[in-house]
């Protein structure tokens, strides 16, 4: 229901088909992948309760090699050229050692691993915006391609240039130490904490550089 996705990659690039229970109907149903509507972290499922996911269905090439690679961190530390190919394995230890880098590999060692993943989604802006930001921020911000004339921003490179430094506050709950975009539990931190810092990010980000972020983990019971 995510569409989860990394280093260039999401998983509705290689589903073929969605079988899910209906809870409306009672019914089984099938969903191909363009009925599945999937987008940046989302898909028709996610927000909606409707569908219980029971199977997915996944095409993936008959090759040893990976996808073209298209994500200047993982092309520069495999050392190939962007969208030359790979071997599969080669890519998977390397994923997970920048990943473990960051922090978002879970490892009772490392306390920084210790967090939902990415708590803001990279926004999606208009070429307007991206200049707006560039002239606020007095730097040029990292930005992909996102189709029909938008750009995905990175947020971490957002927090940071709201001010937002990694590592702080140093209390229960902080910013991680190895990833802007990881908000860490260090021990007796409460929902309460986490919210505050959260707002906090979302309302200097956008006093300052005029975008509005949005919480990627859904929250149960709360409201940021
Ligand atoms: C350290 C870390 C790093 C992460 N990095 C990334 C990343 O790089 N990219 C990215 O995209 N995401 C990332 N995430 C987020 C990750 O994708 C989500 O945490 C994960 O997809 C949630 O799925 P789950 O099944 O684990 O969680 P759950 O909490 O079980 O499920 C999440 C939601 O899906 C619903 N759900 C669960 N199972 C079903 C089902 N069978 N049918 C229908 N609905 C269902 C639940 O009701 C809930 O609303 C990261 C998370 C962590 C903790």
């Amino acid at each position: 229901m995510q569409n989860v996705g990394a280093y260039g990659q999401e998983v509705s690039d290689t589903i073929a088909r969605v079988y899910a229970f209906d809870r409306r109907t009672s019914q089984f149903a099938e969903f191909s992948r363009v009925e599945c509507d999937f987008k940046y972290r989302g898909s028709r499922f996610r927000g909606d309760d409707r569908f219980v996911i029971t199977a997915v269905e996944f095409v993936l090439g008959a090759s040893s090699l990976g996808a073209p690679i298209r994500y200047g961190e993982l092309s520069r530390a495999l050392d190939v050229a962007d969208g030359e190919r790979a071997p599969a394995e080669k890519i998977r230890e390397m994923v997970i050692a920048l990943r473990r880098g960051k922090g978002m590999v879970i490892d009772a060692a490392d306390s920084e691993s210790v967090s939902a993943g990415s708590f803001f989604m990279n926004p999606i802006v208009d070429s307007e915006t991206l200049a707006k930001i560039e002239i606020a921020a007095a730097a040029k911000p990292p930005s992909f391609d996102a189709g029909e004339g938008k750009f995905k921003v990175a947020a971490a490179w957002l927090i940071e240039h709201a001010g937002f430094k990694k590592g702080e506050p140093s209390g229960s709950v902080g910013i991680s130490k190895k990833h802007a975009l990881a908000l860490v539990h260090r021990g007796g931190g409460t929902t309460e904490d986490l919210l505050v810092l959260a707002r906090a990010i979302r309302d200097g980000v956008k006093s300052k550089l005029g975008v509005e972020l949005h919480v990627e983990p859904i929250l149960v019971g709360c409201k940021l």
